[in-house]
């Protein structure tokens, strides 16, 4: 492990260095293996046409992969359309809350949802709950909302939360963009589980996926009846229109959704999603475990049941120059361990999808005590 001038490891050091040095928590790593199968079908699949059953295919592959990855009750059906999380956000505000929402606000990415739905002019001023960054809060069942908005795992600060029903009445959305596909989830706690493809499952962004419940369904058809003007590429109704014939309301990027099949299946094949989310503990166990036993590392999350096993944030004292030790990790091919920026603390985040190596995330520990070592003893 060499500084930034010189980035090379000295001579003897192998085990320094990750055998892939990709720690971000989106876009992730993209495992090697998918990337060869999405090259050797290129010639016969990329360049050409959504509309026909070459690219169908791959859609109806994720559809059932990822009803049969998150063990999704009969009725319950998987939506897809263009855009990624934060469109679909905009959709919901559109297409599923009927007036009023309330949102557990505890990082950026919940705040920025509960944001687009106070702007919104059709809705009432939603209930926005609010707990300070490394902590989550609780849910107020209200007989006056119609949605409650919740965050699997808020990705800004490494907390993840369980999902529960608030009450009977409203719907319950659950971005869980970073969270699916790594964290355990019964469906029946849910109506909308919503992510994108490049946190957990190793895929490019810029795409939406949405498991519905049958009261989620009876919702967007409701409101597509209502006369309440909704854009057709917000329309969560078109959108369940074209998902219904494994296609996409306006054209999507084919290599995306190749990338997102092949996770899926890699997922399934190796055991499931408790297979993925038992990879996640344990690397969450080595990383963890790491911080707590370390004399200047600290998990930036209290309580050890919130700390999340697929984005681990973690703090140092102030002997130690975090920045310093992403930028030096940088150098050396160990990228996107700084934390979010906003939060603005001396901290890495090192996201532990199930595409990434526990052994790996155990070299990456090896690398940062040495990087302090080094740093302490300048
Ligand atoms: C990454 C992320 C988003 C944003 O996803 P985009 O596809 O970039 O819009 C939203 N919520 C959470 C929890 C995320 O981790």
């Amino acid at each position: 492990m060499a500084t930034p001038a010189d980035p090379r490891p000295p001579p003897g050091s192998p085990e320094l260095i990750p055998a892939d040095g990709r720690f971000g928590s989106g876009p992730s790593k993209v495992r090697p293996e998918a990337v060869a199968a999405l090259a050797a079908t290129a010639p016969t699949y990329l360049g050409t046409s959504h509309r026909r059953d070459g690219v169908r295919s791959v859609v109806r592959r994720i559809r059932r992969g990822v009803a049969e990855l998150l063990a999704l009750p009969d009725g319950y059906e998987v939506l897809l359309g263009n855009g990624g999380t934060s469109t679909l956000w905009d959709a919901l505000t559109f297409s599923f809350v009927e007036r009023r929402s309330q949102h557990l606000a505890f990082g950026e990415f919940s705040s920025k949802f509960a944001r687009v739905v106070a702007a919104a002019p059709h809705l009432d001023e939603p209930d926005v709950v609010e707990s300070p960054p490394g902590t989550h809060p609780e849910p107020r069942p209200d007989p006056t909302v119609d949605v409650y908005a919740l965050t699997h795992n808020e990705t800004s600060t490494g907390v993840s939360t369980e999902i529960r029903r608030p009450n009977a009445a409203g719907l319950v959305a659950v971005d869980a963009t970073s969270a699916a596909g790594g964290l355990r989830v019964d469906p029946t706690r849910f109506d909308v589980y919503y992510f994108a493809p490049q946190k957990c499952f190793g895929a490019d962004g810029g795409l939406w996926v949405a498991c519905c419940s049958p009261a989620a369904i009876e919702r967007i058809e409701r409101i597509a009846g209502s006369g309440r003007w909704v854009p057709p590429s917000l329309d969560l109704a078109v959108a369940l229109e074209s998902s219904r014939l494994d296609q996409t309301y306006n054209t999507p990027a084919l290599a995306t959704l190749f990338l997102l099949a092949d996770q899926v299946e890699w997922m399934l094949g190796q055991g499931g999603l408790e297979w993925a989310a038992s990879r996640c503990d344990r690397s969450a166990e080595i990383l963890y475990g790491w911080a707590e036993a370390s004399p200047v590392a600290t998990p930036f999350v209290a309580k050890p049941s919130e700390r999340s096993p697929v984005t681990a944030t973690v703090d140092f004292d102030e002997t130690v120059d975090a920045a310093a030790l992403a930028t030096t990790l940088r150098a050396n091919g160990i990228v996107d361990t700084e934390p979010y920026r906003k939060l603005g603390r001396n901290q890495l985040r090192i996201a532990l999808f199930p595409a990434i190596e526990p052994d790996d995330v155990a070299t990456l520990t090896r690398a940062i005590d040495y990087l302090v070592e080094a740093q302490r003893s300048s």
